[in-house]
């Protein structure tokens, strides 16, 4: 009898019968990815590539059966299971070393209710697809600022895009979602139904269920809108980051601000004087009529003389994508991230910004956390979640239009990254 080897949840080796491996791939709507596939190098490649795990099986699902036969089979041999949406996941959990990996990238299918403003994402689908599909009616869904990015691990995550002071984190905008839990059933799960699986979806992280598709609350923007993008000098960062933060406590709503210190690495898209330089991009966009923002984004382009203005109307899918070629999937670059919480950033950023790993390109994104209204009482309910678990009384509704108590915190993000030279060994910063 022929078997085959994988790891179990308690990381123990185990041993499956060749004919259960047969029986799984006769039962799936796509070929089942093992360790002498040919494909199986593609496969198994999440975005970070310092992380370089080797899965004993990869289940690349088309639809729910293939999930739920992903799950049954990981069940039934107590195996190892990652799950993958997107596979951004900076420290590599949409993979793992000889356990299966449920693959749910070919599921990237969007579904649009423009008179209900409601759209629904299967859970491979990246936030790209998503922008494409909501913007033919002038609608968005809150998603991140990189269009590849998976939809999946950022709504988990909790989630947040250009628009979150005005419209919230992208939870605060999921409706339902369709689960599948680890004894093998499928959930249809809202404020209504399995209210408590719903509420931990909303930021929990991916531990509760696979995920096969996201209903999400849409907004009307686009297709249009003004962006700001002054690119000032590293230098004059502390002053600058200091009008910046004025700038960002008063700005109504509608107003998104960005400040991003980064080093433009050689061969990108910036003017070739602005190579290797270390430079202060603060970018800002409103969630209106262009005119009308760029009137409010204005004083960010006169903070002080910038070396270069990116500043445009531009089409609403372009400014979700103003970020991907930084984070191109065929880069050959790593990505590492240390996540700080910066009272003020004024204070700790030069120290932040110098512990940063070295490399051909570095960034330290902050973004302001002044919720709009009624978003404030929802992040403030997450930080309390965080901070403990959640009490028996409290539902995961009741945010209040009228309650308008803004955070005025800051969070902040390094990014680095290093060229992929011999050693792939993952080092997680
Ligand atoms: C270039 C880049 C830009 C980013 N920009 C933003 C941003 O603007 N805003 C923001 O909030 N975050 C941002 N992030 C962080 C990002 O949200 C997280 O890395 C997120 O985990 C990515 O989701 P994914 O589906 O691509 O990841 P994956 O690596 O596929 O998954 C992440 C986690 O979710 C789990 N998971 C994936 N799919 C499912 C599913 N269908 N059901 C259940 N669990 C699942 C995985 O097991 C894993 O634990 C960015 C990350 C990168 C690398």
């Amino acid at each position: 009898m022929t078997t085959f080897s994988a790891r179990t949840l308690s990381d123990a080796a185990t041993q499956i019968d060749r004919r259960a491996i047969d029986e799984l791939a006769r039962d799936l709507s796509r070929p089942l990815v093992l360790p002498d596939s040919p494909d199986y190098d593609e496969a198994r490649r999440v975005f970070n590539k310092m992380i370089d795990k080797r899965p004993a099986l990869i289940v690349r699902c088309g639809g729910v059966p293939d999930v739920l036969c992903a799950v049954r089979f990981a069940r039934a041999h107590e195996l190892l299971v990652a799950v993958r949406g997107g596979a951004h996941n900076a420290a590599g959990f949409a993979t793992c070393d000889g356990g299966i990996v449920i693959d749910l990238s070919p599921m990237r299918g969007i579904r649009i209710d423009v008179e209900s403003r409601l759209v629904r994402a299967e859970g491979g689908a990246t936030w790209g697809d998503v922008d494409r599909e909501t913007q033919a009616f002038g609608l968005v869904a809150v998603g991140g600022i990189v269009s590849t990015t998976g939809v999946a691990g950022l709504t988990l995550g909790g989630g947040q895009g250009w628009f979150r002071r005005t419209f919230g984190m992208t939870c605060d905008n999921l409706v339902s979602a369709d689960v599948v839990t680890a004894d093998g059933r499928l959930l249809s799960v809202s404020e209504t139904a399995h209210s408590d699986l719903f509420w931990a979806l909303k930021g929990g992280g991916g531990n509760f269920g696979i995920v096969t598709s996201f209903e999400f609350r849409l907004h009307q923007v686009g297709p249009m809108v003004a962006f700001a993008g002054p690119v000032y000098p590293v230098e004059k960062a502390r002053t600058i980051l200091g009008r910046f933060r004025d700038f960002a406590l008063d700005a109504p709503d509608e107003v998104n601000v960005n400040a991003v210190l980064w080093s433009i690495p050689g061969g990108s898209t910036f003017p070739q004087h602005l190579h290797g330089r270390e430079v202060l991009i603060i970018s800002g966009t409103y969630a209106g009529a262009p005119e009308r923002g760029h009137e409010f984004l204005r004083p960010l382009r006169e903070f002080d003389e910038p070396i270069l203005d990116m500043s445009a109307t531009i089409p609403y899918c372009a400014l979700q994508q103003l970020f991907d070629p930084f984070f191109a999937r065929a880069s050959s670059f790593t990505i590492g991230r240390r996540f700080t919480s910066i009272a003020s950033p004024t204070t700790s950023l030069k120290q932040v910004w110098a512990a940063a790993p070295r490399g051909p390109l570095k960034g330290l994104c902050l973004q302001s956390r002044r919720w709009a209204a009624p978003w404030a009482e929802s992040a403030r309910r997450r930080r309390r979640s965080e901070a403990g678990p959640r009490p028996s009384s409290s539902k995961s509704s009741g945010v209040g239009p009228n309650r308008r108590t803004p955070s005025r915190t800051w969070s902040g993000c390094v990014t680095s990254s290093k060229r992929c030279t011999g050693s792939r060994r993952a080092r997680q910063t």
